[in-house]
């Protein structure tokens, strides 16, 4: 009960200004999605069989999510003629490494204007569904390097990133599950799921980070639109998309060093604190 007003309180004071009433509509789903990949992080079986199941209860709010997801990449798909093969590419590698390269080859994922960077893909390939780890197949290895020109290079770290969110916040919540499990080796797994759980101000943050990268994206497919109802043509914009990136990386940067900040250590505070919060509940009562 105590728990549940002070989550009501925080997260009122964390939502800017510009996460419109439509995407905080979503926050409810979004601590389902949360509980989800912290469940996956605890147990490599979850989603396998919430799905196998049909658990409605996760099944559903996790759909929530990965639709408002999917709808960033189509926007990002409208704007953009990419090869099938880079496209691909970018849904199956998680991380993204971007260098300048000074081969005036043409663009390998447009064929429009002359490449200016080498976009190399890495990571762990993994099960959309289930998050579990596999093994790339010998196309896939073969489709890691592209040359790409600034505009692609650009749209191309945003599509990466919203493509893989899910799996970078389950990620992180393995590694925040990894180090509770190496401090406190007796805690219960439903004692690090109710902790993480109670963490507003953790959630709110990723939440927030996760609508700011959407909010972009929406934001460039105007901006994109507007420009072609305009000019009436198909004559792309690549200053405004630079520019609309900088900020990007800015916001992300800041998000970043909010997400910093709220390391273990204040899971474990407020874990303490959870418990305190019960235990003065139990004396109430
Ligand atoms: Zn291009």
């Amino acid at each position: 009960m105590v728990v549940v007003q002070r989550t009501n309180k925080v997260a009122f004071a964390c939502y800017p200004q510009e996460i419109s009433e439509e995407l905080r509509s979503h926050m409810p789903s979004f601590e389902i999605y949360l509980q989800t990949l912290i469940s996956q992080a605890l147990d490599n079986n979850f989603l396998m069989e919430i799905y196998e199941e049909n658990d409605d209860y996760f099944v559903e709010r996790v759909k929530v999510i990965d639709e408002l997801a999917e709808q960033r990449k189509k926007k990002i798909l409208e704007i953009v003629d990419w090869s099938d093969q880079f496209r691909s590419s970018l849904d199956t590698w998680p991380c993204v490494n971007v260098m300048i390269t000074k081969n005036a080859d043409m663009c390998q994922a447009c064929t429009k204007n002359p490449a200016s960077k080498l976009s190399q893909l890495y990571g762990q390939p993994y099960n959309q569904q289930t998050l579990r780890s596999r093994e790339p197949l010998p196309a896939e290895l073969d489709a890691k390097n592209f040359e790409v020109c600034d505009r692609c290079s650009n749209i191309s770290q945003m599509y990466n990133k919203v493509s893989h969110q899910k799996y970078d916040y389950y990620s992180q919540c393995k590694s925040t599950v990894t180090n509770m499990r190496v401090t406190h080796p007796s805690k219960h797994t439903t004692t690090i799921l109710r902790d993480l759980l109670a963490n507003d101000h953790w959630i709110m943050g990723l939440f927030r980070s996760m609508c700011t990268t959407w909010i972009k994206v929406d934001r460039i497919y105007q901006d994109e639109m507007e420009y072609l109802k305009k000019t009436g043509n198909e004559t792309e914009n690549p200053e405004k998309i630079v520019i609309e990136m900088e900020n990007l990386e800015k916001t992300d940067n800041e998000t970043e060093n909010l997400e910093k900040t709220d390391n273990t250590e204040n899971l474990e505070k407020n874990a303490n604190e959870t418990e305190n919060l019960e235990k003065t509940d139990k004396e109430t009562t």
